[in-house]
């Protein structure tokens, strides 16, 4: 099957690249392992007594700052479907109780650091060096690094301060955090129906080659696509793999990266059958879990939800009793679970150098790469590096 640009991989880096793509007249495929596209944007369905309840495993928070996200949410018709999120709060699990964030704060530490606001710079400093100056070391130390760590489900000490939390122009009329009534996934099925993207599930891609009029693009059921422009938007790992046998430098350079898996499990319970207060989620410092994200943002009437994020290695008995304890539940109130394996990059003090090595390698070539690994692992990052990347696609 031949195409004008073939796009790896379908979760929101993959799709807003292929929605550029279709928009800018290039005939468009989009090639996605898994039976649905979404990635991380992954609102599982339980389909109960009588409603369907959906539980985000992956993202689950949009903001009116993510302006190349929402202009695309617009052009897909989808922006009526954005509702807000109610205002439940992120909570600290500390002695088997339940804290606010501030109220595991000590002021006086924070008021004595805040004012460094001013004057620091997050560039070039680890988001631990940034705000153990701003907060206090124990503030630091003691309640906001494990907040920080729930983002990417990892320790994030060593992570880039400018690249964890970026202010961005706001579009003030929409918003400010939201979420889609059908969970975020329904947002990647909507661009998936863009005109002039052609998109197959199901469809593993195994090998690539260089060929004449560009590249073979070949999937594990054996089907071979061939595009004059290859776009890679899977995680940093799968990409250098696949670029291995052609393009053995910037395979290299991919695979400097580092990453990590993060064990998410999921859990429905009837709302009778819990008593732990409302909340956005539930973050437990130094747990098998970094945070338990809940669909009470999005109430419900019959049921309640949990998306546990554990570090990759716990057996289903610990992560099955720890969610019971958490949860104060009895394991048989659980009526449905379900299970995914997410990839977040680990990005180090020094990335941005790395970016500019990998985009003069890449310059003048028709291969275009995207992902969570550029510019941030936020949406907006994602669809701002695709966006980007899309400028470089040639008419023949
Ligand atoms: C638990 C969690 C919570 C998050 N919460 C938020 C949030 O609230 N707000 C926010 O802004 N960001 C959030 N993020 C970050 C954001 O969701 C992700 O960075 C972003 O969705 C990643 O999109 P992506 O397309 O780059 O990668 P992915 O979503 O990982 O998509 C990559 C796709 O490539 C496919 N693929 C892999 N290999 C192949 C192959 N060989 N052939 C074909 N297809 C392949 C995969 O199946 C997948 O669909 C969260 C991330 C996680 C994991």
């Amino acid at each position: 099957m031949k195409s004008d640009v073939v796009i790896v991989g379908g979760g929101i880096s993959g799709l807003s690249l292929a929605f550029y793509s279709a928009k800018a007249g290039f005939k468009t495929t989009l090639l996605e392992k898994n039976d649905s596209v979404g990635g991380s944007f992954n609102s599982h369905l339980y389909t109960g007594d009588s409603t369907a309840f959906w539980l985000e495993m992956g993202a689950h928070t949009c903001y009116n700052s993510y302006q190349n996200l929402l202009d695309i949410v617009d052009a897909c018709h989808v922006s009526d479907s954005i509702i807000p999120r109610a205002k439940v709060p992120f909570m600290l699990l500390v002695d088997k109780k339940l804290t606010s964030v501030f109220s595991a704060l000590n002021i006086f530490e924070a008021l004595k650091s805040i004012p460094n606001i001013f004057s620091l710079k997050k560039e070039g400093l680890s988001v631990r060096e940034y705000y153990s100056k701003i907060v206090g070391v124990n503030n630091y130390n003691n309640t906001l690094s494990h907040f920080f760590n729930a983002v990417p489900s990892q320790p994030t000490d060593d992570f880039p301060a400018d690249m964890m939390f970026k202010s961005r122009a706001k579009r003030k009329e929409v918003l400010k955090n939201y979420t889609f009534r059908e969970g975020l996934q329904s947002v990647a099925k909507a661009i998936a129906k863009s005109k002039g993207i052609n998109v197959f599930t199901g469809q593993e891609v195994t090998g690539i080659e260089v060929v004449e009029s560009g590249y073979a693009i070949t999937t594990g059921s054996g089907v071979t696509h061939s595009a004059a422009t290859l776009a890679l938007a899977t995680p940093s790992a799968v990409s250098s793999r696949l670029l291995q046998t052609i393009e053995a430098d910037i395979a290299g350079h991919l695979g400097t990266l580092k990453a990590a898996s993060v064990d998410s499990l999921g859990v429905v319970v009837r709302k009778e059958d819990i008593s732990v207060r409302p909340v956005a989620a539930i973050i437990s410092p130094n747990d098998t879990f970094f945070s338990a994200v809940s669909r009470d943002t999005v109430p419900d009437d019959q049921y309640r939800g949990f998306a546990f994020h554990f570090r990759t290695g716990e057996s289903d008995e610990t992560k099955m009793r720890r969610i019971t304890e958490v949860l104060g539940i009895r394991e048989d109130a659980i009526i449905h679970r379900y299970e995914v394996m997410n990839t977040v990059p680990s990005l180090r003090v020094g990335h941005r150098e790395w970016l500019e090595k990998m985009d003069d390698m890449l310059a003048g070539k028709n291969l275009l790469l995207t992902g969570n690994y550029f510019g941030g692992m936020a949406i907006e990052d994602c669809v701002s590096r695709s966006l980007s990347e899309s400028g470089r696609l040639k008419k023949s």
